[in-house]
């Protein structure tokens, strides 16, 4: 029956913030990060995915582990603006380029905030809830 249906792939899942059993449903009301001017509005999430049901907020602070992956993005960003800063303009001790690059990658760092605060609850899920391909018939993930 659904054995013709293709499984999204895991990092396109990831890219474009679906929910981590079916890889389908959408985990954010709004897809587009930034067309949610009002910051308070990037945590609009549907109570259970539309799709397979799943529930995103597990449990009660729930959320609270994602500081950890957020941080962890947040130094995978500086060290991907390092690099490439090495690569593009480069890094001198007779200047300081270094400083242009601190005060860029801050602004970055800021800019990218909302998207970076979705992606970590993105991954973070992704820890407790796995791809289920029988997610129709198959009850969703629950921490008790
Ligand atoms: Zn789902």
């Amino acid at each position: 029956m659904s054995n013709k249906k293709t499984n999204p792939s895991y990092f396109w899942s990831i890219l474009t913030m679906k929910c981590p059993r079916c890889r389908r449903g959408t985990m954010f009301n709004d897809a587009n990060t930034f067309k949610t001017l009002k910051l308070s509005h990037i945590f609009n999430m549907p109570v259970t995915c539309k799709v397979c049901k799943q529930k995103f907020d597990l449990e009660d602070g729930f959320w609270f582990g994602t500081g950890y992956v957020s941080y962890a993005l947040a130094v995978a960003v500086s060290v991907a603006t390092f690099i490439a800063w090495i690569v593009l303009i480069g890094i001198s001790t007779e200047d300081n380029r270094i400083f242009w690059w601190l005060g860029s990658n801050t602004v970055i760092l800021i800019i990218s905030q909302p998207w970076l605060m979705r992606m970590s609850r993105v991954l973070y899920i992704r820890f407790f809830v796995g791809y289920d391909k029988n997610y129709e018939k198959t009850k969703p993930v629950e921490l008790n």
